[in-house]
């Protein structure tokens, strides 16, 4: 190439280099039109564990119809900002979304996360692209901003977006949220039947919150938990009142388990959680384990769950050789919190109350 022509196609790339980057940035929290937003093919999500990446989501399938989409976060960012997951149900003729995850239109700077461009329109196509033609509503499983932070793309839509009786509404729980969005349901009474005999039950777990909702989904073996029954790496309570509504709805829990499932769709049964990646600790980040490979919990969690939170009534902890274990007084993960493990359950509550419970002076 002549050195002429070589300047001349130097300067169109530069040319189409500067259109590119002086297109104007599209401010945060502002609307597009969906046909300016990048989407996904379905048909990359086939077989159990196929995943793809959109926005700062990984699309997960988890099961027939179940989609799991876990939103990584930052390893250095707080809260929720480390990582959350919600999930869809896919019936026949209903989607449900089970909580929204964290909030981009906005952003939260507590836990560094940051607002991005068209974060609203990518959550409405993801929802939308994975329910197909089917109608969409939303169960949330509690008010804490990582797990319905971006309900505000919602806004408008005519979405119905629950949530369980129990839950503040008078607080925005660090949310910028409208919390006049939400209708209430009892747990227990509320089923959303999804269509083609996919159902998905209320059931009441109070303790992290006093109105969360675990999601059962008997069709596909599957309960979805948000924060209820914590995700792997411990369940905290700062006073004995939350500990002792715990250890009441976790026995109701098992009891309910026990009843409606047969015994191998127990031993089956996946535990979809909240925020995943704590599940690789397997206990306490304090108790120094080595990380654990795990995709979901299982039925074994919930019964040591229900176990422990009751031995605790019991001062089980105070005899060594007991399998309710006290690790000592937390300082990487809980500071000043004492930790407890019972099995593949970890509980976390100031010394006082461990006593409280154990009735010592
Ligand atoms: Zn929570």
């Amino acid at each position: 190439m002549k050195t002429g022509k070589f300047f001349i196609v130097i300067l169109l790339l530069l040319v189409a280099v500067g259109i590119s980057f002086s297109q104007p940035a599209v401010e945060p929290g502002a609307r597009v039109s969906f046909s300016q937003i990048e989407t996904f093919d379905m048909g990359r999500l086939v077989r159990i564990g196929d995943e793809l990446k959109y926005g700062s989501y990984i699309i997960r399938k988890i099961g027939q119809d179940v989609y799991q989409i876990n939103d990584p976060g930052d390893i250095y960012a707080g809260g929720g900002g480390v990582g959350v997951d919600f999930y869809i149900v896919n019936g026949s003729h209903t989607s449900l979304v089970i909580d929204l995850g964290n909030d981009y239109i906005n952003g939260r700077p507590s836990n560094n996360i940051q607002p991005r461009p068209n974060a609203a329109e990518e959550f409405l196509s993801l929802i939308h692209i994975i329910a197909g033609s089917r109608r969409i509503e939303v169960g949330i499983t509690h008010l804490h901003a990582d797990h319905f932070g971006i309900i505000g793309a919602l806004e408008g839509t005519g979405i119905p977006v629950w949530v369980g009786h129990g839950e503040v509404l008078t607080a925005s729980h660090g949310a910028n949220a409208d919390m006049n969005m939400f209708q209430i349901f009892n747990q227990g009474e509320k089923v959303f039947d999804l269509g083609g005999g996919v159902i998905i039950e209320t059931f009441l777990v109070r303790g992290h919150t006093l109105g969360g909702t675990v999601f059962i989904d008997k069709h596909h073996n599957m309960i979805f938990t948000g924060d209820a029954l914590g995700s792997g790496c411990g369940q905290s309570f700062n006073d004995i009142g939350r500990l002792n509504l715990f250890a009441i709805d976790m026995q109701r829990l098992v009891d309910y388990i026990m009843i409606n499932f047969l015994p191998y769709e127990r031993y089956t049964l996946q535990v979809q959680v909240g925020n995943s990646w704590q599940t690789a600790w397997g206990g306490s980040p304090d108790s120094f384990l080595p990380l654990i490979d795990l995709a979901f919990l299982d039925w074994c969690f919930i019964q040591d769950l229900a176990t422990g939170s009751r031995l605790m009534f019991e001062g089980v902890w105070l005899d060594q050789r007991s399998m309710l274990h006290h690790l000592g007084t937390s300082y990487v993960s809980w500071p000043g919190m004492d930790i407890f493990m019972y099995g593949t359950a970890t509980f976390v509550m100031p010394m006082e109350v461990a006593r409280m419970a154990a009735l010592l002076p």
